[in-house]
């Protein structure tokens, strides 16, 4: 499939990329690594007339440690997964980005682009109610369940992650938990001049034990069809703070608000660990996919989640 045509702007600067936000604000789409939105723009989910390549903002690039570490929306997901810096201190980012696609698309794909990756609505190869009123997926419902499929997110949410977002009026930052709205086709709290442009993970979140599982049809590239993160600290053989997030099972990532307190205080065993698995499979609403039907999903959450906590309380 060819690509719709458009025109491309590219902003050496984010102040230069806001202000062309603003001025296409509606008609205009970021392209960072692209290994998402040409994809989508070549099956015409979108056909912006301006595309703003923003790959040439340097300073959106690379880890930076201080007070809380900073991490430019532009750095590759290779390296998110090859930091030992982040390998060492918040393994479950690390481990979750290892996880995204393939060697290749990780070296393409950003951090930025993981985080704003749009909702899957995929009928029949594509979201056949794009341009109609029939959403084959979920018919009869009135919301969209889109199903949100990144991989790093459920990571960022248990590190308690930040988000700078800019745009021609300034800065601001929120907690990644409130930048997903949980309806599938406006599933993100971005306006149309705003620009994702760092993550900021904070120091408090460093240094626990963290696990992603994720289950996909073909190992070596598939987005997943579940996928579970938890991070875990421990004292004296007890659960001393906890935090599960879950993803690609309802239209954004979520983080299992009820989990830490299961969790803490308490020596993991495979009971606790199978309780939590309960909880976090209530949580999830996968729906029917070419692929995997959604009771399978869901139980496959059970599974990860069981799995996931007691390889974090034991490793
Ligand atoms: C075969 C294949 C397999 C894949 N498997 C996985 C997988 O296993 N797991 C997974 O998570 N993803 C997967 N992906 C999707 C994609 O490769 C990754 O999610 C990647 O991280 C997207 O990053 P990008 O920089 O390429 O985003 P882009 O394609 O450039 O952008 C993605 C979306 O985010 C917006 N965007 C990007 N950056 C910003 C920003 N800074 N501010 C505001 N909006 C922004 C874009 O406008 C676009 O809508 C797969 C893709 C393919 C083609």
């Amino acid at each position: 499939m060819s690509l719709p045509e458009f025109r491309l702007l590219r902003p050496s600067t984010v102040e230069e990329a806001v202000r062309y936000l603003s001025q296409h604000a509606g008609n205009i789409r970021v392209l960072a690594g692209g290994t998402d939105l040409i994809p989508s723009m070549r099956q015409r989910l979108f056909e912006p007339e301006y595309v703003l390549d923003i790959r040439h903002i340097g300073e959106l690039k690379g880890i930076r440690q201080g007070a809380e570490v900073e991490i430019g929306a532009l750095t590759s997901l290779t390296v998110i997964e090859h930091s030992e810096f982040l390998r060492r201190h918040y393994p479950v980012l690390a481990e979750a980005a290892s996880t995204v696609a393939s060697p290749l698309l990780r070296n393409m794909g950003t951090i930025g682009g993981n985080i704003c990756l749009v909702t899957w609505r995929k009928g029949c190869g594509f979201c056949i109610k794009k341009d109609g009123d029939l959403c084959h997926v979920a018919p009869g419902g009135s919301k969209c369940w889109a199903v949100f499929s990144g991989d790093t997110p459920p990571a960022l949410l248990c590190l308690d992650a930040h988000i700078e977002i800019a745009s021609s009026a300034g800065l601001r930052r929120i907690p990644l938990r409130e930048f997903y709205t949980g309806i599938g086709d406006s599933y993100r709290r971005l306006e149309a001049n705003e620009l994702v442009t760092r993550i900021f993970l904070p120091a408090a979140s460093a240094d626990y034990r963290g696990i992603y599982r994720k289950l996909r049809i073909r190992g070596s590239i598939d987005y997943p069809l579940a996928g579970v993160a938890v991070v875990l600290k421990r004292s004296n053989g007890h659960v001393k703070d906890a935090r599960l997030a879950i993803t690609a099972v309802n239209p954004a990532p979520m983080l299992i608000k009820a989990a830490p307190q299961m969790l803490e205080g308490k020596a993991v065993d495979t009971n606790l660990a199978e309780a939590v698995g309960d909880l976090a499979a209530k949580t999830a609403k996968p729906l029917t996919t070419s692929a995997l039907t959604p009771e399978y999903r869901r139980e496959m959450i059970r599974v990860f989640t069981k799995r996931a906590v007691l390889a974090a309380a034991n490793n």
